[in-house]
């Protein structure tokens, strides 16, 4: 009997130990999303070309990677949404209501909420862990297994330390918070040495001498919109080496920042001969290429930054076999007297951004996606079932994985998703308008 009870014991140990690792297919799968906001290949491209952007052009070439196909309205609050969620803006409810408006567009709901799942919730019903650091529209932050430093967390920055502690409720767990309170660095001097990146007003008085660059609202805050990206790399340090996760995600936005004042940068001779008063669209393919060459300059500091960013967390050997994308929501345009990538004209497409993703299955090359592909590829990659109201599809061709995709309906857990406060909302309407994208 007790000879039977002990084979008995054996089998089920063996047995354990089958399904502790088969039921995740013997591989551990980890995930590392790199948001940076408004990044686009024209502006990249003659950087990597002059060798300026050594990690960037070695990762390109070891990636799958594309012109990321955006969609109108290129609004970053819209789009990183639907990066996260795989789903329009009709669906997911983060809205712009101007272009509802313009277009026609008729949503049965009035608020700006969120009503589907994002892919930390989706990994959640897994019980998958997350870190989510800054992603757009996560104030309040929501509530699953993880961490998440809200996108309010940042404007830490603007408020006397003596304050900082009302940012409590921009971190969930809230404990977290005073951990992460212990990194911030408010010296800008210092900042902008550690991170290389110019004054930005100091370069607009030198281009513009006697002129104020405080009549430009993204120039007028180019230092806080500095300190903010440090700080969200400090806390992305902080987070990426302490918590043990399965999804990692950050965002930082000094990319598009600074794409929306960068004209401002360039001498008004330059400007002025390549915007002629009055013109209608219709620079040459040349001249084109001439003001995205001289913007591409201007940006080198920012992509650099960038690059190192990408270099200190892809090299992390922590993440040696996770599979990193990296991305943005948009790129940028020329049109008739500007550069943007909102409020153009009606017949230019949504400038697309960037992506590139990188792991051990991945095949390197240049492929096709679009926004809402991100979150079907990374349920696909940790062998989750997908959700069939998604739009966009797994990129299944730039694995080497033979995945059988299944499909379930994810639905937003109302209990656990986090609730609006008023005050807040209008910090960010603030925001948005200093960033020129209310009027
Ligand atoms: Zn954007």
């Amino acid at each position: 009997m007790a000879k039977k009870i002990s084979s008995l014991i054996l089998v089920l140990a063996v047995l354990l130990a089958l399904a502790a690792c088969g039921g995740a297919k013997n591989e551990k799968v980890r995930v590392v999303v790199l948001g940076f906001d408004g990044a686009n290949w024209p502006t990249i491209d003659p950087l990597i070309a002059a060798g300026k952007l050594p990690f960037l052009k070695k990762l390109k070439e070891q990636s799958a990677w594309a012109d990321f196909r955006t969609d109108k309205p290129t609004k970053s609050s819209v789009v990183w949404t639907s990066i996260a969620t795989g789903k329009t803006m009709v669906k997911h409810g983060i809205l712009d209501f101007a272009y509802m408006k313009e277009n026609n567009i008729q949503v049965p709901y009035s608020n700006a909420e969120k009503r589907e799942p994002s892919l930390w919730q989706m990994l959640d019903r897994f019980q998958l862990r997350s870190v989510v650091v800054n992603w757009f529209v996560t104030h309040p932050p929501d509530l699953f297994n993880g961490v998440m430093v809200s996108d309010r967390f940042r404007q830490i920055m603007i408020k006397k330390p003596e304050f900082a502690n009302q940012y409590v409720d921009t971190v969930q767990p809230k404990m977290d918070f005073y951990r992460l309170k212990q990194v911030i660095r408010r010296d800008y001097g210092r900042t902008i040495e550690r991170i290389g990146m110019p004054d930005f007003p100091a370069r607009f008085e030198k281009t513009h001498p006697g002129q104020d660059f405080r009549r430009h609202f993204t120039l007028q805050n180019s230092r806080t919109f500095v300190m903010q990206d440090a700080l969200v790399e400090d806390v992305t340090d902080l987070l990426f080496q302490k918590e043990s996760a399965d999804l990692y995600m950050t965002y930082f936005r000094l990319p598009d920042i600074t794409q929306h004042f960068v004209l401002r940068l360039l001498p008004d001779e330059f400007i002025a001969a390549m915007f002629p008063q009055g013109d209608v669209w219709d620079m040459s393919a040349e001249k084109q290429q001439q003001v995205i060459g001289r913007i591409s300059q201007e940006l080198e500091p920012v992509y650099r930054y960038m690059d190192r960013l990408l270099e200190k967390y892809l090299s992390d050997p922590k993440f040696k076999d996770a599979y990193f994308f990296i991305m943005s929501d948009h790129g940028f345009s020329l049109y008739s007297g500007g550069y943007n990538h909102y409020d153009l004209p009606d017949d230019m497409p949504a400038p697309p951004g960037i992506l590139l993703v990188k792991g051990p299955k991945v095949k390197p090359g240049k492929t096709d996606a679009c926004i809402y592909d991100i979150a079907p590829s990374i349920l696909y990659l940790f062998g989750l079932p997908l959700d069939r109201t998604m739009d966009g599809k797994p990129l299944s061709d730039i694995f080497k994985l033979g995945r059988k995709v299944k499909y379930t309906t994810y639905v937003l857990d109302k209990d656990r998703k986090g609730i609006a406060r008023k005050d807040s909302d209008q910090e960010t309407l603030e925001e948005l308008k200093a960033l020129g994208y209310i009027n």
